[in-house]
C-alpha cells in the first residue's frame, strides 16, 4: 500500500466514535492523518476533532458502504459493526483493520472458542450448545457438571453474557441463546498483549499488562504494566498472543486477554480486533501507543517503537454509583495536581452508575509508586450528576 503521506487524497474511515476513536483521532491529528468517523450519536466522543463526523448506524450495510465510499482504509472501534459491509468493502479493494473474516468469528463467542480449539491454541475446556435447554439438558444427563462459566454467543455485553454457574439456582439467571460451558479456570493472573500486525504480516506485540481486581467488587481495577510475572514467564504470553494474531491472520490491533493458571500455564480467554483497554495506558508509557500503532499499519508506514519506557498504571474513571444524568466532574482541582498522571476525559454527555466515562494513567520509577498515584488521583474524582 502507499504510504499515506505520498496520497494527498488519503483517509481512514472509522466504524464508531466513542472514546477508542477519539483516542485514533489524537493521533491522527499529531500526525496529519485524515479520519472521518460514523456513530449512531450526535453527541459521540468522536464529534471533534474528526475530519468528518457522520451521524449513522455502523451496523447498517447501506449506511456504512456510502460511508466509507471513496476512503483508503477501514478501521473499527467497536465490534458490532455490519461485517457483510466490511466484506463488500474488501471486495472493492479497501483495506479493513480488522478484516470482515476476524470480525465474524469474534463476533460470536461460541464461534471464537471452536476457533482456538480448531488451531490448537491452548484455552480452557468447554461444551457448546446451540441453546440453554440443551445446556439444562446436559446437567440433567450428567455430561455438564457444577462449576462452570457460562457464555452467551452473541448479544452479551459488560459481563452481561457471561456468568459462574454453580449450582441449578444459577441457572435462571441465564439468558436464552447458543452458548458455551467452560470449565472454572484457577487463574492465577490476567493479561492482556495487545498485538499489532500490518497487510505486510508483521507483527509487533505491545508490553504485556497484568489486571489487578478489586477485592470485593471483581471489576478490573487498575492495569498495570510491568506485571509482576518473572520475565521469561511474560515472553511466554507474548508469543502466544502473536501466534494467536497470526492464527486469525489479524492485521490491525488484536487485544489478547489470558489467563495465566494456578498450576503456571498460559490459556487463551478472548481477543477484541481494536484498541483496547488495556492497551490506553501505552499513550504515557511506550514511545508508539496501540492507536498510533493502528494508524500506521492502515497507512503503510513503518512499524512504531512499543517498548515500555517507565512503569504505568491505568485506572478507569467510572460514573458514581447512584448517579444518573448530565455529568458533573469533582475534585478535578485536587486529582489533577497529583504527579506523574494523564487524564483522559471521554467527553459523554450523560452519566451513570459504573459507565466509562474516562480514564487515567500514572507512571512511576515503580509499579507501586505508578499504582499509588493511580489510587490517590481517582479516588479524589468523583463522577456524579
Ligand atoms: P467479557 O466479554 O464480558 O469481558 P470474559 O470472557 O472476558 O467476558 O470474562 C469476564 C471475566 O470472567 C474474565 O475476565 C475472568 O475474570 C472471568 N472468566 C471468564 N472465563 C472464565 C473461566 N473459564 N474460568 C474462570 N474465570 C473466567
Amino acid at each position: 500500500m502507499a504510504s499515506v503521506f505520498s496520497n494527498p487524497n488519503f483517509e481512514v474511515a472509522l466504524l464508531g466514535g466513542g472514546q477508542l476513536g477519539k483516542m485514533v483521532l489524537a493521533e491522527a491529528r499529531r500526525m496529519d492523518i485524515a479520519v472521518r468517523v460514523l456513530d449512531p450519536s450526535a453527541d459521540a466522543p468522536c464529534r471533534l476533532g474528526a475530519q468528518q463526523f457522520s451521524q449513522g448506524s455502523f451496523q447498517d450495510f447501506d449506511t456504512v458502504m456510502a460511508f466509507a465510499h471513496g476512503a483508503q482504509a477501514v478501521a473499527i472501534e467497536i465490534e458490532s459493526v455490519n461485517a457483510d459491509a466490511l466484506e463488500a468493502l474488501e471486495a472493492q479493494g479497501i483495506p479493513c483493520f480488522p478484516q470482515s473474516h476476524v470480525l465474524r468469528v469474534i463476533q460470536n463467542k461460541v464461534a471464537q472458542k471452536q476457533f482456538y480449539a480448531d488451531h490448537q491454541l491452548p484455552t480452557s475446556d468447554f461444551q457448546r450448545f446451540s441453546a440453554l435447554n440443551d445446556l439444562k439438558q446436559a446437567i440433567h444427563a450428567g455430561t455438564l457438571t457444577f462449576p462452570f462459566v457460562w457464555k452467551l454467543g452473541q448479544g452479551g455485553y459488560d459481563g452481561f453474557g457471561v456468568s459462574v454457574v454453580r449450582s441449578a439456582d444459577d441457572l435462571t439467571r441465564l439468558s436464552e441463546g447458543e452458548c458455551i460451558a467452560e470449565a472454572l479456570v484457577d487463574i492465577a493472573c490476567e493479561i492482556g498483549v495487545v498485538v499489532a500486525r500490518n497487510a505486510q504480516g508483521e507483527s509487533q506485540t505491545f508490553p504485556a499488562v497484568e489486571m489487578e481486581f478489586h477485592p470485593t467488587a471483581n471489576q478490573v481495577e487498575f492495569v498495570v504494566c510491568p506485571s509482576a510475572l518473572p520475565s521469561d514467564v511474560i515472553a511466554q504470553a507474548e508469543a502466544l498472543a502473536i501466534q494467536v494474531s497470526q492464527a486469525f491472520n489479524a492485521h490491525g490491533l488484536l487485544a489478547v486477554e489470558l489467563f495465566y493458571t494456578a498450576s503456571g500455564t498460559w490459556l487463551v480467554n478472548e481477543v477484541a480486533p481494536r484498541p483496547h483497554n488495556s492497551g490506553h495506558l501505552t499513550i504515557e508509557a511506550c514511545p508508539t501507543s496501540q492507536f498510533e500503532q493502528l494508524l500506521r499499519c492502515m497507512c503503510g508506514l513503518p512499524m512504531g517503537d512499543s517498548q515500555l519506557l517507565q512503569c504505568a498504571v491505568m485506572a478507569n474513571i467510572v460514573g458514581a454509583d447512584g448517579f444518573s444524568g448530565p455529568v458533573r466532574y469533582e475534585g478535578l482541582d485536587v486529582a489533577m495536581r497529583t504527579p506523574g498522571t494523564a487524564f483522559h476525559i471521554y467527553g459523554k454527555a450523560q452519566t451513570r452508575p459504573f459507565r466509562k466515562m474516562g480514564h487515567l494513567t500514572s507512571v512511576g520509577q515503580t509499579v507501586d509508586e505508578a499504582r499509588a498515584r493511580a489510587a490517590a488521583a481517582r479516588d479524589a474524582l468523583k463522577v456524579r450528576a
